[in-house]
């Protein structure tokens, strides 16, 4: 009887036991038909030898007569399962049946227990997990490698630190229409590739078997199907590995064109990234923008997002994404409010065409819907529209395209309708807090901030003089005894109109309380500020109130003060007030100037 060493590459016979390592044997059985092979490999450790990866129940026997050219079947104590598939455990009720000694085990992870014991062996388990990930043997100790769903929850890879051989499982192998026990050179990596493309789960998973794995200073590969790594080639198919993308069979579908899936996987990540990096919205979009260009001829990208029946948020290019609300398309309003059935049977096609009609002047741009169903309320709430240079037929491919790219873009459009609405929300509390809602005018918690503002622009420059103006209705107090509270609003809310018209845009009126108003003017030279005054003091003793009271108009007295540097908001309405009070004293109906600008009330 020949045995076998790896290094005889020409003359292997894999009829029999191959010694791929001092004391390490491949007793695996290559069948016919099969592009996965089941290797198993052998420590010989006398009578404390161990199995890796029994195998397939239709190899079985094969396996056996390698085992019994090296040591006898009895001898085996130790047999591994790095997981619970069928191609490597298929073959232990076969052996549960002819062990013949009490200290015989079964290695594996307590993950893969759970499914193991459901064969009903006799054979008990010894759990890596429970033995620090080590076991002892004459002349070495085998450690675990755990390598967490590289396509099962519980794998685990061995290395044995004196052949420094990896006993890989699942990962490393490939699929091999031509048989080859050991791989040739660097084009085993294609035999790798499609395996762990669709097998395994993602790349990060199997990114982190790879990182556990490289820890060791391996020196030969020796996976359960596929081909034995020699030396050589170990560093080399560790790294191309890491670059591998795995997990395409998730978006698969059916498809077996590897390179398109791949396409479409690194579009699926790069979406994940900007998603991960970007919070802007004008980003994200700019960022798919250029990802959705890689497989259309998208010009531009724009979005409706629904806020209510009548108005929707327009997010595009012009706005730099910011969105902008508007009355909501006709031709969109059918399309958002879908349920989930009504979205999946939408026509891309048909909703392309509704949108041309809309669109008519602009037949150089295609415009490609892409309604975003929202899964949290059950309806497409907004659309993105894509603008294509050239028309595309639709396609199972572009649909699935346009569904990766839909999910994301649906939450970025729904989070950015939630910031809108805080927002305006936010916006709304502020108003009620600065305006009066009888008047219209701003409030006293309004004036104490911006014209504080006013007056440290004053103290920079003295150019932008601050005047102020304080009215009070003069007799009011009988306006309300004799024609009621409700006709009293009324002149009120008629005053407030008057001023407002009267005043410049940079001009702060205010409803100091009751019936009392004060205005700020900048800029403004002293006689400018006493001739308005005048002005508007004339404007409300012109006010007719036909329908309102007999006595038909009212009449207000006004105290003028101008700030000079460094008075306070309070010293300077201080000194307006005294001016007003001037203004009642003098007989009311007039304006009165704080004294240190003018030592003269004037009378109108
Ligand atoms: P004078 O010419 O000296 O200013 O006399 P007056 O009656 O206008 O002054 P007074 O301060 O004595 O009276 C102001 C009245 O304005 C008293 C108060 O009931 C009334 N008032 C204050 N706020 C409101 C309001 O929001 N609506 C109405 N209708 N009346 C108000
Ligand atoms: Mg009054
Ligand atoms: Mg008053």
């Amino acid at each position: 009887m020949t045995l076998y060493t790896i290094d005889d590459l020409d003359h292997i016979d894999t009829d029999h036991a191959v010694r791929i390592a001092d004391r390490v044997w491949w007793v695996g059985h290559h069948q016919d038909d099969d592009v996965f092979q089941c290797h198993v490999y052998l420590i010989e450790q006398g009578e404390q030898s161990v199995l890796l990866d029994p195998g397939s129940a239709l190899t079985f026997r094969h396996t056996l007569r390698k085992i019994e050219e090296i040591v006898p079947f009895s001898h085996i104590r130790y047999f591994v399962c790095h997981h619970a598939d069928p191609d490597i455990i298929g073959a232990m009720p076969l052996i549960d049946q002819m062990i013949d000694r009490n200290d015989a085990v079964l290695v594996t992870h307590s993950r893969s227990q759970v499914l193991i014991k459901h064969h009903g062996l006799r054979l008990p388990f010894w759990l890596v997990d429970d033995h620090r990930w080590k076991l002892l043997l004459e002349d070495r100790c085998l450690e675990f490698v755990f390598t967490p769903y590289a396509h099962f929850p519980g794998a685990i890879c061995t290395f044995d630190p004196v052949s420094r051989a990896l006993f890989s499982s699942d990962i490393f192998g490939g699929l091999t229409p031509e048989f080859s026990l050991v791989a040739q050179d660097e084009q085993y990596f294609e035999a790798m590739r499609p395996f762990h493309e669709h097998y395994m789960p993602s790349r990060d998973v199997l990114g982190h078997a790879l990182r556990a794995i490289e820890r060791y200073p391996i020196r030969i590969i020796a996976p359960q199907h596929g081909s034995i790594i020699p030396e050589h080639l170990v560093g080399f198919m560790l790294n191309k590995l890491k670059t591998l993308e795995c997990g395409l069979y998730l978006i698969a579908r059916g498809d077996t064109n590897v390179q398109r899936l791949a396409d479409l996987n690194q579009i699926l990540r790069d979406i994940t990234q900007t998603m991960l990096i970007y919070r802007d919205f004008g980003d994200i979009a700019t960022s798919l923008l250029g990802i959705a260009r890689r497989v259309l001829p998208v010009k531009s990208l724009e979005f409706y997002a629904r806020i209510d029946d009548q108005r929707a948020l327009h997010l595009a290019p012009e706005s730099r994404y910011r969105g902008i609300e508007v009355e909501l398309p006709a031709a969109l309003a059918r399309i958002l409010e879908l349920d989930y059935a009504q979205w999946r049977e939408l026509d891309v096609a048909k909703m392309a065409e509704l949108l041309m009609t809309g669109n008519a002047a602009n037949t150089a741009i295609f415009p490609l819907p892409l309604p975003l169903f929202s899964p949290h309320q059950g309806t497409t709430q907004a659309i993105a529209i894509l603008h294509l240079t050239d028309p595309v037929v639709p396609s199972d491919e572009l649909q699935q395209i346009l569904e990766q790219i839909g999910t994301p873009l649906q939450v970025a459009v729904e989070r950015e309708v939630v910031y809108r609405q805080l927002d305006l929300e936010r916006q709304r509390t502020y108003e009620q807090l600065i305006r009066d809602p009888l008047t219209g005018l701003f409030t006293r918690v309004y004036m104490q901030e911006s014209v504080q503002r006013l007056c440290d622009l004053q103290d920079r420059d003295s150019g932008n003089r601050v005047a102020v103006l304080m009215l009070d209705i003069d007799h009011f107090k009988r306006i309300n005894d004799t024609y009621g509270h409700n006709q009293g609003d009324a002149v009120l809310q008629r005053v407030g109109t008057e001023i407002l018209s009267s005043i410049r845009g940079s001009d702060i009126p205010v409803r100091l309380g009751g019936e009392e108003f004060v205005i700020f003017l900048v800029s403004e030279t002293v006689t400018n500020v006493i001739l308005f005054a005048e002005r508007l003091r004339a404007r409300v003793a012109a006010i007719r109130f036909e329908t309102l009271m007999i006595d038909r108009s009212v009449t207000v007295s006004v105290g003028v003060a101008i700030r000079h540097a460094k008075e306070t908001l309070l010293e300077l309405i201080h000194r307006a007030d005294g001016a007003l009070y001037n203004a009642k004293n003098g007989g009311r109906d007039r304006v009165c100037i704080a004294p240190e600008f003018a030592a003269q009330p004037r009378s109108a």
